[in-house]
């Protein structure tokens, strides 16, 4: 399905406020879910131009970093990457670079190699069988941020060892949220809310109001200028033998990830909060904790009936 066929912009809500605000609501489909942008405007028309801009940030980035799409740029790099340095765009190469900083210092918990590995474990989530121990072996070969080599005097991309497969389902919709909050600004508006699934962005509080996010059962943040990026197996897993299996892996043992953990990461960088959400489901509370100090995100551990 082509789920941008899907996309209609509609203003769903409309409210005032103090002034001459008005509170408009847009959502499209993009990335497989729905994206809401909520923004308060003097005009419907420049509100509806800045929810397009943002909008159409979700579509050009998903053209580059799809893992879906056989003609993303991501997919096409990963097919010749492998012979020579292939040169990327400045998105593509800024989000990857980006990757591999949390790669480093998460000590490979994340790691946008983990593709072949993730493969597998989507395969299991449909067969309800888990991946054979000779098949994660296998895939973990081709597994291992070290053997990505960035050069960005020539803006290139190398893949080391063949049959790599780039992943970038844990960074790509927080860096997609970026990208939309500044376009939304460069549209002339600064009070908003980009809701991408787990990936929050929050421009400016509306005049004498916050922003408040729900998480979990009974907590609620107030933000603003900032993101806010939850992962866990609340909706994608496997159960097996008892055995809860997040569609999050830990890409140095190849195993779906069984802790049981929601983690919500708030931050500045939505790209940053995204993939350390990702990183602290693998790593737990206490390694967690530290690595999110070192990127001056506050994190939040929620377990199941939190
Ligand atoms: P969501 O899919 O809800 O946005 P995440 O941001 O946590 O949740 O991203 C999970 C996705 O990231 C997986 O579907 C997979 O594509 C990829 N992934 C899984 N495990 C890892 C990992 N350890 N490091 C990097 N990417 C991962
Ligand atoms: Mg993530």
């Amino acid at each position: 399905m082509n789920i941008l066929l899907a996309s209609v912009l509609t203003v769903s809500d409309i409210g005032r406020v103090g002034g001459e605000l008005t509170r408009y609501q847009y959502s499209q489909l993009h990335m497989g879910g729905r994206v809401a942008i909520t923004l308060y405007s003097a005009s419907s028309e420049a509100a509806e131009a800045a929810a397009k801009a943002g909008f159409a940030e979700f579509a050009r980035l998903e053209d580059v970093m799809s893992d879906y799409r056989p003609a993303s740029e991501l997919m096409r790099l990963c097919e010749k990457a492998a012979q020579r340095p292939v040169e990327a765009s400045p998105d593509l190469f800024r989000v990857v670079s980006i990757a591999q900083k949390i790669s480093a210092k998460s000590h490979g918990a994340f790691d946008i190699t983990c593709g072949p590995v993730v493969a597998l474990w989507r395969r299991a989530r449909e067969t309800k069988r888990l991946p054979p121990k000779q098949a994660i072996q296998e895939a973990l070969r081709e597994v291992g941020y070290r053997f990505v080599r960035l050069d960005p005097s020539r803006r290139t991309i190398q893949l080391l060892k063949p049959g790599m497969k780039l992943d970038l389902g844990g960074i790509g919709k927080g860096y997609a949220c970026d990208a939309a909050s500044a376009a939304i600004r460069r549209a002339g508006c600064s009070i908003f809310l980009i809701e991408a699934g787990g990936n929050i962005r929050a421009g400016n509080p509306p005049p004498n109001r916050e922003w408040r996010i729900g998480i979990g059962k009974s907590r609620v943040i107030a933000i603003e200028n900032a993101s806010v990026s939850t992962s866990g197996d609340a909706e994608q897993f496997v159960e097996i033998g008892g055995r809860r299996y997040s569609h999050i892996v830990d890409p140095r043992t190849g195993i779906g990830v069984t802790n049981r953990v929601q983690v919500t990461v708030i931050g500045k960088d939505g790209a940053a909060a995204d993939a350390l959400s990702t990183a602290l489901c693998v790593l737990g509370e206490r390694a967690g904790k530290r690595l999110a100090k070192e990127f001056k995100c506050k994190p939040l551990f929620l377990h199941p009936g939190d």
